[in-house]
């Protein structure tokens, strides 16, 4: 296996791509590295914890004198002779979401750089949300004349059943606004899941289902009730996306540290210990969601803790 860092051409975006063999998988930050405060994410951490955190998390990743982590939001692209597979869809375009300044009214150039890569949207063959949290399924759909269509209109869109259920309860009992007045998931339940839901349809499936050969779901309940994550075998060893099972470096080696969005704090963390020791043992390579570049890496583990090594990047640019 090999990551290539390439700047795309025409497009103000740098990509890694994992090269396994005839499979490749090309990380596409929708958000690149963007400071986040921590209290907002992980309101639990105490500013001695996080200092704590700079001198272990990977160089550049904690702030702790500005009490700041930085976060991507990165969707990945699969390629295999067989399918064309998109994991999670970034923020998106043109949302509308007041009470998130950083994904309100974006303009990103997350089809430039699929374009840039050889991929028209019509030729992604599937599209998974591991969860439907507006932050994972923003380019699910696009503006179009003011209607909001499926963005990969030849794709299948799939989630785990549970999931879909959940929100879509939840949408129902809220009459599509929350008790903040923005909309379910923040506006993104009618602008970027009910669209589907309305005209190319959800594929519902089960949280261990294979997705197509060599792409499975695993379940990661928790952060959301029926979030999965993914794993993708490779003649060349499995890549596991473990979605929002873990946010940022500094969970690594502090398993009791969930985010301020986890639905069930102590099932995401039993989650995260689960999948990162599954990682550690098998020696797959690690795809986080969130995480800054570089984002490639196998987990070392003492029983204890993890630590992310990233493999190494040649920078063709
Ligand atoms: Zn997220």
């Amino acid at each position: 296996m090999r990551v290539i860092r390439q700047k795309l051409e025409g497009v103000d975006m740098v990509v890694d791509r994992l090269e396994c063999g005839p499979v490749r998988v090309t990380c596409i930050p929708d958000i690149a590295n963007i400071a986040w405060p921590a209290k907002a994410i992980f309101g639990a951490l105490s500013s001695d914890a996080l200092a704590a955190a700079e001198t272990r998390a990977p160089s550049g990743t904690v702030n702790a004198s500005d009490g700041t982590v930085r976060l991507s939001f990165n969707s990945y692209l699969i390629e295999t002779p067989d399918f064309t597979a998109l994991i999670d869809c970034g923020v998106g375009n043109d949302k509308e979401r007041p009470d998130r300044p950083a994904w309100h009214r974006r303009s990103s150039s997350f089809l430039d750089a699929l374009s840039a890569l050889g991929v028209a949207p019509q030729q992604v063959d599937i599209v998974i949300n591991t969860h439907l949290h507006a932050d994972h399924v923003g380019w699910n759909t696009r503006l179009v004349e003011g209607v909001w269509q499926p963005t990969f209109a030849s794709a299948r869109y799939v989630v785990c059943g549970a999931e879909l259920d959940h929100w879509s309860a939840i949408d129902r009992e809220n009459d599509g606004v929350g008790p903040d007045g923005v909309g379910t998931l923040h506006g993104a339940f009618a602008d970027s899941i009910a669209p589907i839901v309305e005209t190319v349809g959800y594929e519902a499936v089960a949280a261990d289902a294979e997705i197509a050969p060599g792409l499975r779901f695993q379940p990661a309940p928790g952060h959301s009730p029926g979030m999965a994550a993914v794993i993708l075998s490779t003649p060349h060893g499995d890549v596991m996306f473990p979605a929002d099972a873990i946010h940022h470096p500094l969970q690594l080696d502090d398993a009791a540290v969930s985010s301020n969005f986890c639905e069930n704090p102590e099932q995401a963390c039993s989650t995260r210990q689960r999948l990162l020791a599954q990682a550690a043992a098998g020696n797959a390579v690690l795809a986080p969601y969130h995480f800054p570049a570089p984002v490639f890496g196998r987990l070392k583990t003492d029983e204890t803790s993890f630590r992310f090594c990233p493999l190494a990047v040649e920078d063709v640019s």
